[in-house]
């Protein structure tokens, strides 16, 4: 995996990014629009000499789909005032079927407005971007290319205050190619027009989530900030993982294209779909954070509303695409595809994590026994001893501790990755992924008894953990534990109740936030210990959930914990309990449920009948479907972005978006498929619309454990925009 940019690419963005905002201010946006129909002719000069219109034209100086993508990004923050995408693939099209050598010189540098047609001429007049300024148009018919030149387009009125023009192109023109190549060439810039505006789109939502974010911290209201009342930073949060999401996708689907991956027909459809509709949603929520200001004419943001709302419906209805999408990806329809160059970037775990899936497969492959797939259970309930001492030998509980403790060195991918193989086998990973962040904890915090009494036998499997944070009374504030710890000689006296201790009736001990400073303030009293569940003080009582899920409500009676089992400096909970949650959260548990509800509803689509056809075969149907599969890959870009960025040690809204965006759209698309598949969903069982039923309950509680989604929110706020604390 590498999601950072190259230097180059850096320096590219950079320049952009500072030529847009001098030579695209907003006033000359304004003037443009005001006065010369939306279209900047001097911008348009300057973008030909900085090599912008002509960087897709291939040849040695030719800039890759990716690098394209990183200038139309930063056109769309300053809602650059021209047609630059289309300008772009048209003077690509231009060279690459030999068209006049004149106007591709022309069009690079700025002196002539070559745009295409996204539609064929058939059609009759359609509306065409930059149609009104442009001195050639680009438009197929059939397996014919056709030039444009007498071109008699005017801008009307149009919401975007755009130079498009609605023009009859059938009949018309030149035929510059005609054959299928020429065909495959302009459905694939087609393609490409997708994964661009999808770029545009993400640059013009995120920044006017940006202004928002300037203006909830300045204008009060009740006698403060506005962005102190979580009705206005939340639904912001929400909208910055929808953007972040959307500027992953277009990076995703040139790379998807890039490398011919099993999505590489449905990307683009995809991306621009997801882009579309976020980049709609926020610039509504950003105009609306700007209460009756969002309105005036004189406020910028209702530039950022007009603007991306046309963007995102130049095609069409967006979700066209998802119909699209949904026949590329289950009913075998092919696609022209672009050369994209090589993007730089990377998605997925890497070779080294991928290896190490893979030993994990055929471990599974060879181990796992017809009776243990037949009684597996997503929660603490399928765990297996005889399995876990296995992995435990096999060295595979655990590969990111180090190895003298009984890991294999390797990073939080190989972790990842593998976590995804458990899901794809139906082996439960609770244990695992508590042990793991406890066995972390110990690791790092733990005393010398403990690193060598504890972590070795976590790491051969023969004993696991559980997490004894949440209290009768206190959840999501969880430093209001109770729960008290008091020194007596050299050991500690546990005395307290914990409530939803998962897995503590199989748990070795608890990994225990107690009191133990009741005089200090909230945060700084807490002490985490190592509670053995054998002392005979402990109970442990079940409580059933509606997802069949067990877990345990846990009292503690004059429970003796030697010093030894404290965990990190006395006081110092906080601390540890940071640790620990940056290891919980990150949401990777949720992209792989969310998978397999979209490959259910699939299942059950190629199974069921539709208004007397197949369901998969009815358009509405892949619509529902392609968008939970599209939110599912948004889920794992967020979640690698968050792995990423753990490995950099840069991450900081990161964790809390992935897993505040992965558990939200889980339930989404849980509650939607289920809906999709009725009534078959309401019977219970392992495969397709059954197994629907299941991920539906189960999507209930992926937003509230790990901290819930509210909690997330206020951290997502402060961390991306910079808000002040709302909890
Ligand atoms: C099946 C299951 C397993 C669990 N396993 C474990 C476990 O193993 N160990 C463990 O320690 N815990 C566990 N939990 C507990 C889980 O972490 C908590 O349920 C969660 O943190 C929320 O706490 P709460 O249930 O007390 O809800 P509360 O904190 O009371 O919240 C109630 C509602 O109020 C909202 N809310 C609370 N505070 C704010 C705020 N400041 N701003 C806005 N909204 C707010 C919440 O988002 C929620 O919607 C588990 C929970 C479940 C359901």
């Amino acid at each position: 995996m590498n999601l950072s940019l190259s230097e180059d690419q850096t320096i590219l963005a950079d320049e952009f990014r500072k030529f847009f905002a001098s030579e695209s201010a907003m006033e000359r946006v304004r003037a443009a629009e005001e006065k010369m129909g939306g279209f900047d002719p001097e911008l348009w000069r300057s973008l030909g000499e900085m090599g912008a219109l002509a960087m897709r034209i291939p040849g040695e100086d030719g800039f890759g789909l990716f690098e394209a993508g990183l200038v139309a990004f930063e056109a769309g923050r300053q809602l650059a005032s021209g047609p630059l995408v289309e300008a772009i693939l048209a003077a690509r099209l231009l060279a690459q079927l030999g068209g006049p050598e004149d106007l591709i010189a022309l069009a690079s540098t700025g002196e002539a407005v070559v745009t295409l047609a996204l539609h064929e001429a058939a059609v009759g007049a359609q509306i065409v971007p930059g149609g009104a300024v442009a001195d050639a148009i680009l438009v197929l018919s059939g397996d014919e290319v056709r030039l444009v030149r007498e071109i008699v387009g005017k801008a009307p009125d149009n919401l975007g205050g755009q130079p498009l023009a609605p023009i009859d192109l059938s009949d018309k023109g030149e035929i510059l190619a005609s054959d299928g190549d020429a065909r495959a060439a302009f459905l694939a810039g087609l393609e490409e027009w997708k994964i661009l505006t999808a770029a545009w789109m993400a640059g013009a939502g995120l920044r006017a989530l940006e202004l928002a974010g300037e203006y909830a911290k300045e204008r009060e209201q009740f006698g403060r900030a506005i962005a102190t009342f979580q009705a206005v930073a939340h639904p912001l949060a929400d909208m910055a993982a929808e953007m972040t999401g959307a500027d992953l996708a277009w990076r995703w689907a040139v790379a998807e294209v890039a490398q011919g991956g099993g999505k590489a027909a449905a990307a683009a459809p995809m991306a621009f779909w997801f882009a579309a509709q976020a980049s709609s949603q926020a610039v509504y929520r950003a105009q609306h954070t700007f209460g009756g200001y969002g309105l005036a004419l004189e406020y910028d943001i209702q530039l950022y509303v007009r603007r991306a709302r046309a963007a995102a419906a130049i095609l069409g209805d967006p979700r066209d695409q998802l119909i699209t999408a949904g026949r590329r990806l289950w009913l075998d329809e092919t696609a022209a595809l672009p050369e994209t160059g090589h993007p730089g970037i990377e998605f997925g775990y890497g070779e080294a994590a991928e290896a190490f899936a893979q030993e994990t497969r055929e471990f599974f492959q060879r181990e796992l026994t017809d009776e243990y797939r037949a009684n597996a259970h997503f929660s603490y309930d399928g765990h297996d001893w005889d399995l876990n001492r296995k992995m435990g030998e096999a060295r595979l509980l655990f590969p990111s501790w180090p190895e003298e403790f009984g890991g294999r060195g390797l990073d939080d991918l190989a972790t990842a990755a593998a976590l995804q193989v458990w899901e794809d086998e139906g082996v439960t990973s609770h244990s695992q992924y508590v042990s793991n962040l406890v066995g972390h904890s110990l690791i790092h915090f733990g005393s010398d008894e403990v690193k060598r009494d504890i972590v070795p036998r976590l790491a051969k499997g023969e004993i696991i953990s559980c997490l004894g944070f949440s209290e009768p009374h206190s959840g999501s504030d969880v430093f209001a534990a109770k729960t008290r710890a008091r020194k007596d000689g050299d050991d500690w006296i546990i005395d307290g109740q914990k409530m939803w201790t998962s897995g503590a009736n199989l748990a070795h001990h608890a990994f225990l936030l107690a009191r133990t400073d009741p005089d200090a303030p909230k945060h700084k009293g807490m002490t985490v210990f190592l509670v053995p569940l054998d002392d005979p003080g402990v109970e442990i009582h079940p409580v059933h959930t509606f997802q069949d899920e067990r877990t345990n409500a846990t009292f503690y009676e004059n429970v003796r914990v030697p010093d030894s089992y404290r965990i990190g400096p006395v006081n110092g909970g906080l601390q540890v309990m940071g640790f620990a949650l940056m290891i919980e959260q990150g949401g990777g548990g949720f992209v792989g449920p969310h998978r397999h509800a979209v490959e259910s509803a699939v299942e059950w689509a190629r199974e069921a009948s539709r208004s007397g056809r197949k369901a998969i075969e009815n358009p509405r149907v892949l619509e529902r479907i392609a968008a939970a599969a599209t939110r599912n890959t948004v889920s794992y870009l967020l979640y690698w972005r968050a792995l990423w960025l753990k490995t950099q040690g840069t991450d900081r809204a990161a964790g809390p978006m992935s897993k505040l965006y992965g558990s939200e759209a889980l339930l989404k698309d849980a509650v939607d498929l289920f809906e999709l598949a009725a009534p078959d969903t309401l019977l219970r069982g392992k495969h397709g619309a059954r197994r629907l039923e299941h991920e539906m309950r189960h999507a209930s509680v992926t937003t509230v454990y790990g901290g819930t989604s509210e909690v997330h929110r206020s951290q997502v706020a402060e961390a991306f925009f910079g808000l002040p604390k709302s909890r």
